[in-house]
């Protein structure tokens, strides 16, 4: 073949994730690189989706999802975030929250309109974004509390901005943002006629007592918020791809336009699942949110302990190190040589830039068993400081 492919992604390296993965297999490291727990995820949960494989419906499923799910993606809206969605008109399934991105860029932005994006970026926003014609402009968040300020806003915004692409809580910063800020952001959004697309998935793994608020709830926001959810992550299973898309039916209708031709369904046995899910109490979502503090705590106290010097988090299953104070210059290195001779697997942090990235902070994942991190945190001990 001589005709070239989409340069937006023959140019692509493997995701960091994956690259990390892969590493973490060949030298046989213990993985605290891609973020998953290694844990089964809740029984009756999982028995709810297989009864569902065994008895249930295995053909296709209507193309907004379930509607069982769409109601019970409502209510737990209603419940846990006072968000009043129409589950009719206001809410999709989608096959995780990467569809959900994929489709609300694709659907929304004209080639040609800028996009506002946050770096630290999840690795997947920047392609998508340029791939639907969009021009990013960035605004640099910096450890260690990787805060926006109004000025950082009227740099990026303009009347050529269609939307600002927006996570909170952040991957891989492991904040939760705070509501003077969200503030902040939505002012912004509305004085430029602006979208927001907002990927929520950590929305439940918030720690301290921090309350998770969506900016679809702010003032003015509520027609030009789009929502993203992911059950992989309300529920701790990865693998399950499960996504849910809230806005205000204008925008739904083009966004369901995207989704009937990226993957127009989802497997209905993982809806009916999630949907029981989304139903429990409020002591589940509790104890997971005290599970992964306490594993925050344990990790994050073992590595203080051995001399690093951890940043806070807030949020997702990730905590950062900073390794300038150990005279390191470049986490991408850093991050190899941590793999390769000592067995342990981490992200540097500097591939969520796309530009002049910051090149001192290596993400860590607390989201596994103790004997997972106490195993770690022996491999770490022999790194020279
Ligand atoms: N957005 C962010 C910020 C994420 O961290 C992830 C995955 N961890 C996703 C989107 C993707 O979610 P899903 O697996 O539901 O596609
Ligand atoms: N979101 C996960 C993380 O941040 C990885 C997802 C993926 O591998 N694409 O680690």
């Amino acid at each position: 073949m001589s005709k070239p492919f989409n340069p937006v992604f023959s140019g692509l390296p493997t995701t960091i994730f994956e690259t990390m993965s892969r590493l973490a297999r060949e030298h046989n490291a213990v993985n605290l690189g891609q973020g998953f727990p290694d844990d089964p995820g809740a029984e009756d949960i999982r028995t709810k989706a297989a009864e569902a494989v065994v008895s249930g419906w295995n053909q296709y499923p209507p193309m907004m999802g379930i509607p069982e799910l769409r109601q019970a993606a409502a209510a737990h809206y209603a419940h846990h975030q006072n968000l009043t969605l129409d589950p009719d008109s206001e809410i999709m399934v989608t096959s995780g929250a990467t569809e959900a991105l994929a489709g609300a860029l694709f659907s929304l932005i004209v080639p040609g309109d800028e996009v506002v994006l946050f770096e630290p970026l999840y690795d997947a926003y920047l392609p998508l974004v340029l791939r639907a014609g969009g021009v990013p402009k960035f605004i640099k968040l910096k450890p260690p509390h990787w805060r926006f300020t109004a000025d950082d806003l009227a740099e990026a915004f303009s009347q050529r901005t269609k939307l600002v692409l927006f996570n909170n809580p952040l991957n891989p910063a492991g904040t939760v943002c705070p509501p003077e800020d969200l503030a902040l952001l939505a002012q912004a959004c509305i004085t430029h006629d602006a979208i927001a697309v907002c990927d929520e998935v950590w929305e439940h793994v918030v720690f301290d007592g921090v309350r998770h608020q969506s900016l679809l709830a702010f003032p003015g926001m509520r027609e030009r918020t789009v929502k993203i959810s992911s059950a992989g992550k309300i529920f701790s299973m990865t693998g399950w791809k499960v996504g849910m898309v809230m806005a205000a039916p204008n925008l739904m209708r083009v966004l369901s336009k995207a989704h009937q031709f990226l993957t127009f369904t989802t497997p209905p046995n993982l809806q009916a699942a999630v949907a029981y899910g989304l139903g429990k109490e409020d002591a589940f979502f509790d104890a997971m949110r005290q599970d992964f503090q306490q594993a925050r705590d344990y990790l994050a106290k073992g590595l203080t302990d051995l001399g690093f010097s951890v940043l806070n988090s807030r949020g997702t299953y990730f905590l950062n190190i900073d390794i300038a104070p150990l005279g390191e210059t470049d986490d991408a290195e850093f991050c190899q040589r941590l793999v390769k001779a000592y067995g342990v697997a981490t992200i540097p942090v500097s591939a969520f830039y796309a530009e002049n990235p910051v090149k001192t902070i290596v993400r860590l994942c607390f989201a596994k068993k103790r004997a997972t991190l106490d195993a770690a945190l022996e491999r770490l001990a022999k790194l020279p400081r």
